[in-house]
């Protein structure tokens, strides 16, 4: 079993290496990480300018790969050429704070182990509920405890799947109840926050994520807000199906003069 793990907050991150300690056993480990925090890069790939790669040096980060780029650059130089074997299993996080709804879209966690997916390769992302890594090592056991259940039942059918788990900070998440979700969604983020720099410029921070609008019953943020580990399997295909008869007899066709 290799299992390659990546995340987003960058590979000085507690939550790396809490994932890292968690996967001990499980069989040949090798991580890599952005240099840098790189949370909200969602998918982005670095094309104009080199990437370069060095070790870290030190617990608890000794061995790690690190990259200059984002989270999918880590995944996708690790799969393309930088590892010598392919990995069985990708893993990313685990992240500081919530990927929920559509966090997912942003969210750079999420997007490595989404290029593990895309690359055919079973993926699961990590992520505390809270930010501030409360009650992390105990989040590592819940995520262990994830990826050994998946592990001793994996889908049969060969095909690639994605996970996206959220776990509650809580002492006790090792064993709280676990939820397969679908994603909420939130309210429109937060308004910009504007302010002037020391040069007189104005400048502005983009505001936080809006509160849950969509939260109700078989979410993730239902499951989370109950004390539940959320599980919500994803899929890239953003084509909304069921509006392409409606679509197609408005604009297929030839264009009309
Ligand atoms: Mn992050």
């Amino acid at each position: 079993m290799r299992i390659l793990i990546a995340n987003d907050d960058g590979y000085l991150a507690p939550g790396l290496a809490a994932l890292v300690r968690a996967c001990r056993g499980l069989g040949h480990i090798d991580v890599i990480a952005p240099e840098q925090n790189a949370s909200g890069t969602s998918n982005a790939l670095t094309l104009n300018r080199p990437l370069q790669i060095f070790e870290a040096r030190g617990e608890p980060v000794q061995g790690f790969l690190v990259v200059n780029g984002t989270p999918s650059d880590c995944v996708h130089l690790a799969l393309t050429g930088a590892l010598a074997q392919r990995p069985d299993l990708v893993l990313s996080g685990i992240n500081n704070g919530a990927n929920m709804g559509d966090d997912t879209l942003y969210s750079g966690t999420v997007a490595a182990a989404m290029e593990g997916y895309l690359f055919g390769i079973p993926a699961i992302a990590f992520s505390q509920a809270e930010k501030g890594w409360k009650h992390l090592d105990a989040a590592a056991a819940a995520a262990r405890a994830v990826i050994d259940q998946v592990l001793a039942d994996p889908p049969g059918d060969r095909q690639p799947w994605l996970l996206n788990v959220n776990i509650p900070n809580r002492d006790d998440a090792a064993s709280l109840p676990r939820r397969v979700t679908r994603l909420g969604r939130r309210h429109a983020s937060e308004p910009v926050i504007r302010q002037t720099n020391p040069r007189g410029e104005t400048i502005y921070w983009i505001g936080p994520a809006g509160d849950a609008r969509e939260a109700g019953a078989g979410t993730d943020f239902h499951a989370v807000a109950e004390g539940c580990v959320s599980i919500t399997p994803l899929q890239v295909d953003l084509t909304e199906h069921a509006s392409l008869g409606a679509w197609s007899a408005r604009l297929a066709g030839a264009a009309r003069p």
